[in-house]
């Protein structure tokens, strides 16, 4: 290979990619949100006979842009309120692209001093910022679930060698039956993750009516059977209602129980980093481990998600791996010691660009601006007639409903089609609802403004 001419066609390409990225964000504030063509019409624009021979960088990234930008929803746009999406700081962005070109397996410290130096630094910043024990090992993960996965695992395998039993050896035949406790409006995520680790389903113990758990229901849950080795997944931000379960109550209960306490607030640990809404996740820091994400409140590009654990060396003996041929440990656990995986990208570097970018002030204002944004909608929406808000708005999720069933999901439909706003039709309580997460930095007055708007254009379309 000429090594000249695949310099050119590097640089060819990637200039080629940044216009189209430039092409893609110029319009992101102003285009409809839905992709102009749905998945079944994709199969049209994308060629799928497997090409005989090769193509320039440059033309195949041209055909990729030209074959995708139709089926692109505009997830970054501060009036998309689907899942729970941020959008993308421009440093995380740029970052992320930096990461790409470097190309460091981030997997060990010796083999990428560079991107695994920046990642401890975010790692130890996050910390502080989430208001979570110093010195607790952090794991950049693909997402939330996997951050589930990693923490549920950790708090498995520690619960079973208190009683003897070592998983990583034994596996799971012939361990003490394990107890996996959660509220009734546990996250799929966090069942999922459950699942994977072999611990079934979690026996619910109730909640409220936000969707908080029922701290008395987990009081006798504990009791029922007290030497049961067990694991409590717990809740910040609920996907309706946005609303936090009682951690001092339930940690001080789980914990004097002999439990692993785990909270997966893949969104709403960030409440945490706001002095206003702090008070939101008083107590949360007892817990033993902590799932959140990154490409959600935080806004960097996905995927990114975090894994905290409180006691290092048991989440290196769950997560941790020994070979022969991986340079040997150094006393500090490796990237690989903290993640179900070995190859790995430096995701926390968009992290580290993010928090160096906002700095703590820019997170808390990111974080209020959130519940602001919300709270905002939740009031233009209470204010249009025969719209009702249902949840109690705490943070950064507002679920209505229109008079009836049938009204809530074609005004949801309404509201995808016209493309102004994206919002996802849930369930919620037995009644069908549209539910707006905000979670993009964008967000602000003007975006509310726009939105509010769409939902009473779409409420008068349908009457
Ligand atoms: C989004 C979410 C998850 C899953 O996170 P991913 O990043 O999608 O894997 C888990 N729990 C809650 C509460 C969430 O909102």
């Amino acid at each position: 290979m000429d090594e000249a001419t695949e310099r050119e066609r590097m640089r060819a390409a990637l200039a080629r990619a940044q216009r189209h990225a430039d092409d893609w964000l110029d319009t992101l504030a102003e285009r409809a949100i839905r992709p102009d063509v749905g998945i079944e019409g994709m199969p049209a624009r994308v060629d799928s006979v497997l090409p005989a021979s090769g193509r320039e960088a440059a033309a195949v990234i041209d055909e990729l842009a030209a074959a995708v930008e139709p089926g692109l929803m505009a997830m970054g746009s501060p009036r998309f309120y689907g899942l729970v999406i941020g959008g993308a700081h421009p440093a995380a962005l740029a970052a992320d692209w930096l990461v790409s070109a470097w190309d460091q397996n981030t997997g060990s410290r010796r083999t990428a001093p560079g991107t695994a130096a920046i990642e401890e630094v975010a790692g130890e910043w996050l910390l502080e910022l989430l208001g979570l024990p110093e010195g607790s090992a952090v794991g950049f993960t693909t997402g939330a679930t996997s951050a589930n996965l990693s923490c549920l695992v950790t708090g498995r395998d520690t619960v079973l060698r208190r009683r003897g039993h070592d998983v990583a050896v034994a596996g799971l035949a012939g361990a003490p039956r394990l107890r996996f406790l959660a509220g009734d409006a546990v996250h799929s995520s966090v069942v999922l993750a459950g699942r994977i680790a072999g611990m079934g389903a979690p026996q619910r113990v109730g909640g409220d009516e936000q969707g908080r758990i029922d701290v008395a229901g987990l009081e006798r849950a504990l009791a029922a059977d007290p030497d049961a080795p067990t694991v409590v997944a717990l809740q910040a931000g609920d996907v309706h209602s946005g609303a936090f379960d009682g951690f001092e109550a339930a940690i001080g209960l789980a914990r004097a129980a002999g439990a692993w306490v785990h909270v997966d607030g893949a969104f709403g640990l960030w409440a945490a980093a706001s002095p206003r809404h702090a008070h939101l996740v008083a107590g949360m820091d007892g817990a033993d481990s902590w799932a959140t994400d990154a490409h959600k409140t935080l806004n960097v590009p996905y995927d990114c998600g975090v894994a905290v654990v409180r006691d290092r060396a048991a989440m290196a003996a769950s997560l941790g791996v020994q070979a022969a041929y991986l340079p040997g440990a150094s006393g500090v656990p490796d990237p690989w010691d903290r993640v179900p995986e070995l190859s790995r990208r430096a995701r926390g570097v968009t992290v580290w660009a993010a928090l160096r970018a906002l700095g703590r002030d820019g997170v808390a204002g990111l974080v209020d601006g959130l519940v602001a944004a919300a709270t905002d909608l939740a009031a233009g929406f209470g204010a249009i007639p025969g719209i009702d808000v249902l949840n109690d708005v705490v943070f950064t999720q507002v679920c209505l409903a229109a008079r009836d069933d049938a009204e809530t999901a074609a005004l949801g439909e309404w509201l995808r089609a016209e493309g102004t706003v994206w919002a996802s039709s849930s369930m919620w309580h037995g009644r069908t609802i549209v539910r707006f997460a905000v979670s993009n930095r964008g967000t602000d007055a003007e975006a509310v403004r726009r939105t509010v708007d769409a939902v009473e254009r779409g409420v008068r379309a349908l009457r």
